[in-house]
Formats: structure tokens, C-alpha cells, sequence
């Protein structure tokens, strides 16, 4: 079969035999690819050091034939992204989108829009610009879009109509994950009588997350930025069916958008 040739990022890595390594990478144009790299912990081996996770990598591989390894010929590093490790925000950051990007990519299925997020992301925490939070909740966002499970924000996901948020000086409204998102009073009380678990979220928790979807950008603080992060992750668990590694510190925490909670400093 003939050698393929494309970008690629490295998503995870183990030893395989004394010298070798199996990589999962995420290329641009042939989607999640699991590779054989003979040698590569060998410091004369030309794959030595080039196997680094955030960086931008152009391989070169032989498809397998029946084995689900394909080998890896050659590669070349495209863009460096050193600084992602110089701050460990941006390092824990990175390393969830990596593993977000390899829970929704299968083998065989072409992930050109997932590599472009994934790329994006990548070149922004390297930059340091943007807040490492900033960045995460984008692509966290952005991922559920691309998968078809983008929470409702803005009207109520059953029916479409407007949901309303409770009068007061903390607005909140229905929301439900498991229905799809925000939701009206009506479709709320159907939903939970259907035996759905629905609760309420901090309105401007979805009006932060909805900005940021349409591309807006520095546009909160800090503390409500974690409160968006917490809405999103606790959402993507839900649709994942599965709590990811990285997810799981941050949301041992009980949920920073109960109704009971005071509003914190600096929000
Ligand atoms: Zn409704």
C-alpha cells in the first residue's frame, strides 16, 4: 500500500516493546491514527524527540494491512509549541483537549474539523494571550457543536420557544441536560414528570457560554469563567456517558452553579 503523508498531533503515547512507541495521533485529512514508532526511545532514532505531544507534526506512514498499527516511516516537526509547557495552567488545559479530541474521534472517520479546533487551540495556548480557561471552554463548546450537542442557551430546547429566566436579582433558569438544555417552565414540569433530572443554571452562565460561542472573546471574568466551565464539563460528561481524566478534579467540587451558593468575589 501506498506510504500516506499529512499533519498530525500527537493525542497519546505508551512504550511498546524495550524501544518503540504506539501513538494515537489526529491528522488533518485521515482522522485518528494509531502508529507503530520503532525506536523511538532510542536517542539515535530519527523519531527521537519528535513525537511530542502539542506540536505540529507532518508523518509520513504505511497503512496497515490487517493489524490496526500502521508504521511510521518518517516525520518532521511544523510548528513548535514550547510554551504550552512552560505554565502549568496551560499544560493541564492542553492535555484535556488532547484527551476530549481522542474520545470523539474513531479510526476510519476523516476528523478535518476536530484537527482545525484542536490545531487552533493548541497555537492559542502556546501564544498566552487568552486565558487558559478561555481557551478550554471555547473548544469544550465548539466540540459539542461539531458533535451535533450544543446545549440550547438562548430558547428552550424541547420546543423552542422563549424560556423565560425567574424574576429576581440572580436570574436562573430551567435547564436540563439530558433534554438538551435550557427549557421553558412548561417543558420543564413535561420533562421532569417524563422522570428527566431538571434543575436550574445562573442565566448568565448560558448568556457567557452563548457570547463565547459566537466568537466573542475576553468578555468575563475569571470566576465566572469557572462557573461557565463547570456548566460545560458537568454537560459534556452527561453526553459522553463517561467523566474524562482531566474532567475529574475540577468536578469533584460540588456544582459551583447551585441556587444556594453566593455569588463569588470579583463576579
Ligand atoms: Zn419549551
Amino acid at each position: 500500500m501506498k506510504p500516506l503523508i499529512d499533519h498530525a498531533l500527537v493525542l497519546e503515547r505508551h512504550p511498546y516493546m524495550e524501544t518503540s512507541a504506539v501513538v494515537s495521533v489526529l491528522t488533518r485529512r485521515h482522522g485518528l491514527i494509531r502508529l507503530l514508532a520503532r525506536g523511538l526511545q532510542r536517542p539515535k532514532s530519527r523519531f527521537f524527540a519528535l513525537l511530542d505531544f502539542f506540536d505540529e507534526l507532518e508523518l509520513e506512514w504505511a497503512p496497515a494491512k490487517r493489524s490496526e498499527l500502521a508504521h511510521l516511516k518518517s516525520g518532521s516537526m511544523s510548528v513548535r509549541r514550547r510554551g504550552i509547557t512552560r505554565d502549568l495552567r496551560r499544560y493541564t488545559a492542553a492535555t484535556s483537549l488532547l484527551e476530549l479530541a481522542k474520545l470523539g474521534s474513531r479510526p476510519g472517520q476523516v476528523e478535518t474539523d476536530l484537527f482545525m479546533l484542536l490545531s487552533t487551540a493548541l497555537t492559542e495556548l502556546d501564544a498566552g494571550e487568552l486565558s487558559a480557561d478561555e481557551i478550554r471552554v471555547r473548544f469544550q463548546l465548539e466540540f459539542l457543536r461539531q458533535h451535533g450537542l450544543s446545549p440550547a442557551l438562548e430558547r428552550c430546547a424541547a420546543c423552542g420557544g422563549e424560556a423565560p429566566p425567574t424574576p429576581g436579582s440572580r436570574p436562573r433558569v430551567g435547564f436540563s441536560a439530558g433534554a438538551g438544555g435550557r427549557l421553558c417552565a412548561p417543558c420543564a414540569a413535561e420533562a421532569r414528570a417524563s422522570g428527566r433530572r431538571v434543575g436550574t443554571l445562573p442565566l448568565d452562565v448560558l448568556v457567557t457560554a452563548a457570547r463565547m460561542l459566537a466568537g466573542e472573546s475576553r468578555i468575563t471574568t475569571p470566576e465566572r469563567l469557572v462557573r461557565v466551565r463547570d456548566f460545560v464539563e458537568r454537560f459534556l460528561d452527561y453526553h459522553l456517558e463517561a467523566r474524562p481524566r482531566s474532567h475529574r478534579l475540577f468536578l469533584a467540587e460540588d456544582n459551583r452553579n447551585a441556587p444556594h451558593l453566593p455569588v463569588p468575589m470579583g463576579d
